[in-house]
């Protein structure tokens, strides 16, 4: 097969593929799990055909995928990939650029750079920010607690890059006590050391309590976050931020979705967010590009732009190319998706979007305390946390809705006992799927409590 007729396939395939979005379970079935021993082949010592490999890999693996890009998927705050988004990659895959310098694609290089200054001006964050688009949400953190660290051994007149940590001044780490596990890899990944973490204590909600942050100063790295991954809340950053900087701290904001009620009529849950120093947040999650793409946002720029440099005799580039903002080198022009996300939606479609998720998952919390399930937060953003009466309950009623392939969510542990987490994050969830989420939880719960 030519190569023109194997993608014209792919393409055809990954059609039928959405197509069968409505009806799909939303997680696969027993047998089609089992059948992925299929692809459990050796290495093969000489090459297969594509055609064939590709057919192999529909045949098997699209029966075996979780519909998390079809409208009744509600884990994980992940949303389903916007139409623009996933038409721009695959312009991109024919393209195949390296998107490190503008040298190596100017093409990349100018619409990442248009992409970085509409991520600003639609999460009003400040202007003079360097914008870097990475593969995760973690691994922008990464760069940002780096750049953290650096700039205030720096102010300590302390050179990082040429020194290291050894007989360095001691940067301290100030995090929520429901900080995100990647935050957390990324502090132990950069050597801070979970054990010497001080944790911020926080209030029901899981929101940073002020009155108890613990001392700051000019050698502190603040770790925030608008968004908790349960309740969705916001620590109060009008009433931490003022004090962090007066200290002379760095504060980094980890708004992997919640920063994107910025954008939207749900601003004020964000206030004096823009004080910050950094902030993290994914496109791949509430902006619903395809995966492998999130953002760093650096106040000041050139803090990450020395942090991340990798220019080299053969490769230089100015302090805004990607390759001197990001973890990446070579790299695929993540931002290439955001701009098309942004420039389809426009101001009105992002708000929209946040908008109507907060609305259906305030629906939701309100049909589940009606059914008498007990709802665990208030929902402030796009996140429902509920369980059943008794642990046992909660447990059975989340095997059976992952069994039912009609819905998927996922479960957490919530002040010591399991509970369920709606995140309503796909473009596609419309109002009548989350009516019929209710519906369903109210048949699972019924069939359980008469079985
Ligand atoms: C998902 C998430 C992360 C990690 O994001 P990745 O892009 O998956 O690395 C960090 N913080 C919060 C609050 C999240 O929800």
């Amino acid at each position: 097969m030519d190569e023109l007729t194997l993608l014209a396939d792919a393409d055809a395939r990954g059609l039928r593929y959405l197509e069968g979005n409505a009806t799909r379970r939303v997680f696969p079935s027993d047998e089609a799990i089992a059948a992925l021993d299929a692809l459990d082949e050796r290495l093969p010592a000489h090459g297969l055909p594509a055609e064939q490999t590709l057919e192999l890999l529909d045949r098997i693996g699209s029966p075996a995928t979780t519909a998390s890009n079809g409208p009744r998927y509600f884990g994980f705050v992940i949303g389903a990939a916007l139409p623009a988004a996933a038409a721009v990659e695959r312009l991109m895959l024919a393209w195949d650029q390296c998107a490190s310098t503008f040298d190596n694609s100017p093409v990349s290089a100018t619409v990442e750079r248009v992409a970085g200054r509409w991520v600003l001006d639609a999460l009003d964050l400040p202007r003079e920010s360097a914008v870097g688009f990475g593969t995760s949400a973690t691994a922008c953190t990464l760069g940002a607690l780096a750049s953290a660290r650096r700039a205030l051994l720096a102010r300590q007149g302390w050179d990082f890059d040429r020194q290291g940590l050894i007989g360095a001044p001691e940067i301290k780490v100030v995090v929520s006590e429901l900080v995100h596990i990647t935050v957390k890899k990324a502090l132990r990944i950069l050597g801070f050391g979970l054990d010497r973490i001080v944790y911020a204590p926080v209030d029901a909600q899981g929101r940073v309590d002020p009155a108890r942050l613990p001392l700051l100063d000019e050698r502190t790295i603040l770790c925030l976050q608008a968004g908790e991954v349960n309740t969705g809340a916001f620590d109060p950053f009008a009433q931490i931020i003022p004090r962090a900087r007066q200290a002379g701290a760095w504060v980094h904001v980890d708004g992997a979705f919640g920063l994107w009620a910025r954008a939207s009529s749900l601003v004020a849950l964000t206030a004096g967010i823009e004080e910050a120093d950094s902030w993290t947040t994914d496109a791949h999650k509430w902006l619903n590009t395809p995966y492998d793409c999130a953002m760093v946002i650096c106040r000041n720029a050139q803090a990450l732009a020395e942090a991340m440099n990798s220019d080299a005799a053969y490769m230089s580039a100015s302090a805004d190319a990607q390759k001197n903002l990001t973890l990446e080198f070579s790299r695929r022009a993540r931002g290439i998706p955001v701009w098309a996300a942004l420039r389809t939606l426009g101001r009105a479609g992002v708000a929209e979007l946040v908008e109507r998720h907060h609305a259906c998952a305030q629906w939701i919390g309100r049909a589940l305390a009606r059914l008498g399930f007990e709802v665990l937060n208030p929902v402030v953003l796009n996140q429902v946390l509920f369980r059943c009466a008794t642990d046992e309950q909660t447990l059975a009623l989340r095997g059976a809705v992952q069994a039912s392939g009609e819905t998927w969510f996922g479960g957490t542990t919530w002040q010591g006992r399991p509970a369920l987490r709606i995140s309503v994050s796909s473009w596609r969830t419309q109002v009548e799927d989350v009516q019929a989420l209710v519906q369903l939880l109210a048949r699972l719960r019924e069939t359980k409590e008469e079985g």
